[in-house]
């Protein structure tokens, strides 16, 4: 499979473009900005998008996929209970000091224990909110590696203090959706480096004891 990783936008999210070298198709996850980089990296490969994944509604993830379904047709998912966190796009924007980004109709639902397909690659999808009303992860048991956007990072761990973010709830998620993943999956965070489910279980200080 292929695989790149881009940080996008000033809040630096990582955007990971997922390719099939068969049928060089792609899914792209958390298109948050800087959308010609993500396309000329599309391109590089002759990579060809069918899905646009969001993790969860925060404008550094989610706010280049009204754009980018334009430009390539794909449909974009998300989970329904985060769309009140979509429609407070423009207020996202304000406490950036960010003009508001185009919004645009969530195509198809993404729930915990969906499965999607991308050529013999599995994608599971993981509830793990608690960061936000209702992120999600993405497991690839295949390549041993979970993207697990803004809930679970190196050496720490999402904010709650955003609206509908909730500390206990993300805990949860962590400790029953993530940290049960088989030691050596490499995590891939929303931000900053990857890291592995069995340094984050030793080693990360917010999930001691
Ligand atoms: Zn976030
Ligand atoms: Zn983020």
């Amino acid at each position: 499979m292929i695989h790149e990783i881009l940080a996008v936008g000033p809040l630096e999210c990582n955007c990971s473009i997922l390719g099939d070298e068969e049928s060089r198709e792609a899914f792209v996850v958390d298109p948050g900005d800087d959308l010609d980089q993500i396309e000329s990296i599309l391109n590089s490969h002759r990579l060809r998008v069918s899905k646009i994944l969001i993790t969860h509604a925060h404008i550094d993830h989610i706010g280049g996929a009204a754009e980018f379904k334009r430009r390539t047709g794909a449909p974009v998912y998300l989970h329904p209970k985060e769309q009140p966190l979509y429609d407070s796009l423009d207020k996202q924007a304000g406490w950036l000091g960010m003009p508001t980004p185009e919004r645009t109709t969530i195509d198809f639902a993404l729930v915990g224990g969906d499965r999607l397909q991308l050529g013999p690659v599995e994608f599971q999808v993981l509830d793990t909110p608690g960061h936000s009303p209702a992120s999600v992860s993405f497991y690839l048991p295949s390549e041993s590696m979970v993207i697990a956007a803004d809930t679970l990072f190196y050496r720490s761990i999402g904010r709650t203090d955003l609206p509908g973010g909730n500390g206990p709830q993300l805990i949860r998620s962590i400790r029953e959706k993530l940290l049960t993943l088989p030691d050596d999956t490499l995590v891939i965070p929303g931000h900053g480096r990857n890291t592995t489910i069995i340094d984050e279980r030793r080693y990360n200080p917010h999930l001691k004891g």
